[in-house]
């Protein structure tokens, strides 16, 4: 992605499903700036302790060390003045408020790169993301590859039948999916809301 640099801020957004290069892109852009001797901060939702309490970690363990925070807000009070990169991971954990925090952000002149999965267990959008998608000048939409077909895949399969929206997990608990191969809760598919209808 080619991003004209100017003096106002901007948002990007990268999302997609589980698998698919969400945490290797951001990481990508982080070092890319950093290369670029930007000043960064680093964010991430303190939920997701899967690998480091604090750093962005990929799938392919590349990471990078960050702040754990667990509200919207935190980041706005962290956020120093010089910065003007701030990279924050697991966007859909946060609450509608970081629509908020991310736009005066921006508004500061500041550039945010958030990622996040964009679509729940269920295949419906989740969280703030579809509002953060829509507020961004640049939305990256990454596919992971079906585990079942070997297709592009859009879909996060829950593979245990927990049914709360947020259960923190890796390959154990969650594969890739394309659309043929995606199975909805059955509760989902009985109400006839199967791939978000
Ligand atoms: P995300 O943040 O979107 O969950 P990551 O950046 O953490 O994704 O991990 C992407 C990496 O996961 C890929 O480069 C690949 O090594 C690995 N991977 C494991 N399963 C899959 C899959 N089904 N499709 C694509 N990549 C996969
Ligand atoms: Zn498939």
């Amino acid at each position: 992605m080619q991003i004209v640099h100017g003096k106002s801020g901007w948002l990007e957004v990268i999302c997609g499903p589980m698998f698919s290069g969400k945490s290797e892109e951001l990481i990508k852009r982080i070092r890319r700036a950093q290369i670029a001797r930007r000043r960064v901060q680093i964010f991430k939702h303190g939920i997701d302790a899967r690998y480091d309490a604090t750093s962005i970690v990929s799938h392919s363990q590349q990471s990078l060390p960050g702040v754990a925070v667990t509200n919207a807000q935190e980041i706005l009070n962290l956020v120093d003045d010089r910065t003007e990169l701030v990279a924050i991971d697991e966007g859909q954990f946060f609450g509608e408020e970081i629509v908020d925090v991310v736009n005066k952000l921006a508004n500061l002149g500041k550039r945010v790169v958030i990622a996040g999965l964009d679509l729940d267990y269920r295949g419906l959008p989740f969280g703030p993301m579809p509002q953060l998608m829509c507020r961004a000048e640049y939305v990256t939409k990454q596919l992971a590859i079906c585990m079942t077909c070997g297709d592009p895949a859009n879909f996060t399969q829950r593979l245990t039948r927990d049914t709360a929206q947020v259960v923190v997990g890796a390959t154990e608990t969650y594969e890739a999916r394309c659309r043929c191969h995606f199975e909805p809760p059955v509760e989902d598919r009985v109400a006839g809301k199967a791939n978000g209808a």
